[in-house]
């Protein structure tokens, strides 16, 4: 097993790239921009499937699928939303191909099987979804409708990296319909509420939740709500966003209900979303120069069991002892794999667990079996230690649980030392040269200011913390007056 990972501090990109191939997470495909998501990646990207499932499932929302095309007329009715993706949409406009009579073998477009109407391969669902709540929303007695999709949306991204940014990504995208204006504030605050959760007690990925300026607001809402993470290199990731659409989209689509009182309104709306740029967002806050750093909870195998022998018997001996350790484990819901393969040495079959960020190790020598005991190695920590045989399985259990807890911890040190407070324009600039990571100043509210900003340093204003303090201050551009502080940062 060859590592040569480039280390974080020589080429932190570079890095990401190589580590994600070499740890058998995903690989560049033959098509512009997507990836081809390996079995080891796509093993990880179920597990957060699951937990974000039931916690949708937990809140109220029941799973439904929509079609992959928007035609272009239901595209455009929402005129924000479709001048926000316009750039980045993949149409079709043909549904037939034929031999080309000049290129034999070749193939051409039949230009007889022109479509009547283009169809545009979502970049996101709302249009779709608005119109077909038309038809199903009639009375209050029909609303909230809370409707969760697990599907692929496509974006023709320019610059693309693997998980971060990929024309064609994997994501969930709640949409819900409610009676009120408050009933759908309160949905859209909450599953950012949701996603955090997610985020640092199943990734162990501390966020900051808050709210997006103008801006930076999703093209067709009122209000973006997220969830904003720093990744080792000081630069911050957007892991999740969930929109307050007003009623822009049910004006558009004509979804109105009758009220209680009688009376017709239209309908209020949320849209929510994490992707599989949460991939990305893992690789980056955890992994290390020797691989991946995977918390328990997100580990396709929690423990691997590698055997240490010369001899058939002494293979025996331990596999026998192994296969105990696998069902108890097994019993206890704990992932575990016995890497019995007599191919390879226990060398190799260390540093390939290591590159691919399995939690903990457990290695069995004849010496093992001799003294009752066995040796115990911590992926995050890169420690050993020699541990009893008796109550090994509830001493990996309870460790387990400790890796999740430091992993977050650690992430959360990291994140203090890389947020800093700045009153001046120099120090704003000299932080984002020199030590990078968030920056929180005072700004005037204005989006001349911040798109100046964004062209002086390359920082964009990550979010309007929600928990801010209100405080007098003054811009650090203008020194125009601000009631808080806002969050800045180079992001991904
Ligand atoms: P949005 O619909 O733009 O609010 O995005 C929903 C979620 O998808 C957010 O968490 C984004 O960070 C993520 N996302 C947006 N574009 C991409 C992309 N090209 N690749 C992967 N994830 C993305």
């Amino acid at each position: 097993m060859s590592k040569n990972l480039t280390t974080r501090s020589e080429d932190y990109s570079a890095w990401y790239n190589e580590l994600v191939v070499k740890a058998d997470l995903a690989e560049n495909s033959g098509v512009r921009g997507c990836m081809v998501i390996k079995p080891y990646g796509y093993a990880i990207w179920e597990k957060m499937q699951a937990e974000l499932d039931k916690m949708f499932k937990e809140t109220g929302h029941s799973n439904a699928y929509f079609p992959l095309f928007v035609p272009k007329s239901m595209f455009e009715a929402e005129e924000k939303n479709a001048e926000g993706f316009a750039k980045e949409c993949a149409i079709v406009t043909h549904y037939r191909l034929k031999n080309d009579p000049d290129k034999p073998g070749k193939l051409m477009v039949d230009p007889n099987a022109k479509l009547e109407e283009e169809l545009i391969v979502r970049p996101t669902s709302e249009a779709i979804i608005w119109s077909t709540y038309k038809g199903w929303v009639q009375s209050y007695r029909d609303l909230p409708l809370l409707i969760n999709q697990w599907a692929n949306v496509v974006r023709w991204e320019m610059r693309t990296r693997l998980f971060l940014r990929t024309a064609e990504f994997l994501w969930q995208e709640g949409h819900t319909a409610h009676a009120t204006k408050a009933e759908a504030m309160e949905e859209a605050e909450k599953m950012m509420h949701v996603y955090a959760d997610f985020a640092e007690n199943f990734m162990a990925i501390p966020v900051v939740k808050g709210f997006k300026t103008e801006t930076e607001r999703f093209a067709g809402a009122d209000e973006t709500f997220c969830i904003e993470a720093l990744m080792q290199d000081g630069k911050a990731l957007q892991a999740g966003t969930s929109h307050f659409l007003g009623q822009n989209f049910a004006k558009a689509f004509d979804v109105k209900f009758t009220n209680q009182e009688g009376k017709q309104d239209y309908v209020w709306g949320t849209s929510w979303g994490v992707s599989t740029r949460l991939m990305g967002a893992l690789v980056m806050t955890h992994s290390d120069d020797n691989g991946l750093v995977l918390p328990p909870n997100v580990a396709p195998i929690q423990v691997v069991i590698v055997p240490i022998f010369k001899t058939d018997e002494e293979f025996d001996k331990i596999s026998e002892v192994a296969n105990g350790l696998v069902a108890q484990f097994k019993k206890l819901n704990i992932s575990v794999k016995f890497d019995n393969r007599t191919t390879q040495k226990p060398g190799f079959k260390f540093a390939e667990w290591e590159l691919k960020g399995v939690p903990v190790r457990l290695a069995i020598g004849p010496k093992d079996l001799e003294n009752g005991t066995f040796e115990v190695a911590r992926r995050d920590t890169l420690t050993k230690e020699v541990k009893p045989a008796d109550g090994i399985v509830s001493f990996i259990q309870d460790l387990l649980e400790q890796i999740q807890k430091d992993l977050f911890n650690k992430a959360v040190d990291y994140r203090a030392a890389h947020t800093t407070e700045v009153n001046s324009f120099e120090e704003f600039k000299d932080i984002l040269e020199n030590k990078t990571g968030f920056v929180s100043a005072h700004w005037d509210g204005t989006a001349e200011t911040e798109e100046k900003i964004k062209d002086l340093t390359k920082a964009t204003i990550r979010c309007i913390p929600l928990n801010r303090v209100e405080e007098a201050g003054v811009c650090v551009l203008t020194g125009a007056p601000s009631k808080g502080r806002v969050l800045f940062a180079k992001a991904y």
